[in-house]
């Protein structure tokens, strides 16, 4: 397992020699250690990406021949898929069948933008029409530049994929700086870059603390685009630190995702759907469903399914078969959560089920899965994400009240609606204020579909042909082909 920077195609050690302690946090052992980089490590990182751009092949190749190296990074991904896994599980603490679609996604996403690439080789420029007949134009589409990525904890691995690979696709080139909290997957794909013969400097990774890495990476004037994932703060950190060189920059950020759910709508269906957009990943998801509006006539029975099924899952180490729920993922973001519970009681919030940390497992940052009721519509479990296990269940009573409810937040990443009514169904997904939104069902994600938000969770979209462009400048080249003189100034 390679632990060192990884800069201009080879494996280095920090110029200051530091190093970071990797946590399972399902046993609260260190395992690892990686190092650790700081503002000269970034330094390098950038000039290596810098020189790749600027004067390697990588830019200037056709997207077809980035396509075939693509390819290579997803049968690569695919051949360490179950070791990847676990390495995920290990560093995050998930679940092993998460961990496995994660991997497996993010080969998927490889193979995507392999094929955008392509699409891009074969349709270079788009032909523009003119009312002027004396010129003739054409749009082109090119590579951004050198990109800086930095990525969050949660979906160690996928997160740092989806902005990896359509920034290679598009041929630029990318100092990639992961979570500290997971540092270890991110560098496989360091591993990987050499296997495939990716040319030196397209793809660096610096790990290293967000104030030593992340800012000075977001801050470099070598760098042309950050792309970033992760909180609100950080996020609008980051924007201020590109405004300066008005450098472009593309955030997904947190948020307080709706969930609608009216009283035709089938009761286990809704109970599942309510579980599975809170708990999967221990609820530390940017688009959980984590405030979930139920209709008078059936929110009784909701809530009394949806405590007793909350009951029932297995809590434990993720490697562990069965296990639904795993550790939070560092012992500052389990007392945080704790935190939040706590002040939701005192906000005069009830719990309904959970709030605890689990009983019976002594080590790891294990918590209940919990359900908070009568949360006042101004209180923190009520507007601020609390990025753990927790779900907010509230009553509504029509369908003005429920999207009045649902978008009143500042943020706008996802919203879900379920109903038999498919057109009040539609009628909601219009009015949600928000970039991603399900009907009748939470949380699916499809490397082919936009991914981003409205408001404050961020600017820009992922994946898809959205996040493709993300990568990419476009260019107008405007011929003149008159057959008359300009004449202006010369007669
Ligand atoms: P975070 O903002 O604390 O950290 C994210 C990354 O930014 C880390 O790599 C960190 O080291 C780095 N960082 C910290 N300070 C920095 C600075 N001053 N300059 C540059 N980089 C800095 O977020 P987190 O706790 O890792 O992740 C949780 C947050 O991410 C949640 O708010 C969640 O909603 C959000 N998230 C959003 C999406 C999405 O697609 N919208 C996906 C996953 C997570």
């Amino acid at each position: 397992m390679q632990t060192e920077l990884y800069i201009n195609g080879q494996w280095v050690a920090p110029v200051l020699g530091g190093t970071l302690p990797v946590i399972d946090p399902a046993t609260e052992q260190v395992f690892a250690h990686v190092a650790a980089g700081s503002a000269a490590d970034i330094d390098q990182a950038v000039h290596a990406a810098r020189a790749a751009f600027d004067h390697g092949p990588w830019p200037r190749m056709p997207g077809s021949e980035r396509a075939r190296y693509l390819r290579a990074f997803a049968q690569a991904v695919r051949d360490r898929q179950d070791r990847l896994a676990a390495l995920e599980v290990r560093d995050n603490g998930k679940p092993l069948p998460e961990a496995d679609w994660d991997i497996a996604d993010a080969a998927g996403c490889f193979d995507f933008y392999a094929n955008l690439a392509d699409e891009l080789a074969r349709t270079p420029e788009e032909p523009i029409e003119l009312p002027d007949t004396r010129f003739v134009s054409k749009a082109v589409r090119e590579p951004l530049g050198v990109v800086g990525a930095i990525i969050p904890w949660n979906f160690p691995f996928l997160m740092a994929v989806w902005k990896v690979a359509p920034a290679l696709a598009a041929g630029c080139t990318v100092v990639l700086k992961p979570s500290e909290l997971t540092p270890l997957s991110a560098l496989e794909l360091g591993a990987i870059a050499d296997e495939v013969g990716l040319p030196p400097g397209v793809l660096n990774i610096v790990n290293g603390t967000g104030p030593q890495t992340g800012q000075p990476l977001s801050e470099h004037a070598g760098v042309d685009k950050i792309a970033f994932t992760g909180s609100v703060p950080t996020g609008s950190r980051i924007m201020a630190a590109c405004a300066r060189d008005i450098k472009t920059v593309s955030l997904e950020l947190g948020g307080k995702s709706p969930f609608v759910i009216f009283d035709d709508a089938p009761l286990e269906d809704a109970v599942e759907w309510i579980l599975f957009g809170i708990f999967w990943n221990q609820g530390q998801v940017c688009s959980a469903t984590s405030r979930v509006l139920v209709q008078q006539g059936i929110y009784e029975r909701v809530l009394q399914r949806l405590c007793e099924e909350s009951r029932k899952i297995r809590i434990g180490n993720g490697m562990d078969k069965g296990v639904l729920l795993g550790p939070i993922v560092s012992r500052a973001q389990y007392d945080r959560i704790l935190h939040a519970i706590d002040r939701a009681r005192d906000d005069g919030a009830t719990v309904a089920s959970g709030g605890r940390a689990a009983p019976g497992l002594d080590k790891g940052y294990f918590l209940e899965p919990t359900v908070l009721t009568d949360v006042p519509l101004d209180s923190a479990a009520w507007t601020e994400e609390i990025f753990g296990p927790v779900v907010c269940l509230r009553p509504f009573t029509d369908e003005d009240e429920a999207i009045r409810l649902a978008n009143d937040s500042r943020f706008g990443l996802a919203a879900a609606v379920m109903s038999t009514d498919f057109e009040r169904a539609e009628r909601v997904a219009a009015a949600f204020r928000a970039g991603i939104v399900w009907i009748n069902c939470s949380q699916p994600t499809f490397t082919e579909a936009p991914w981003g938000g409205y408001r404050q969770s961020g600017i820009g979209r992922e994946l898809g042909r959205w996040g493709f462009d993300n990568y990419l400048e476009t260019k107008q080249i405007t011929r003149f082909v008159g057959q008359e003189p300009w004449g202006w100034y010369i007669a």
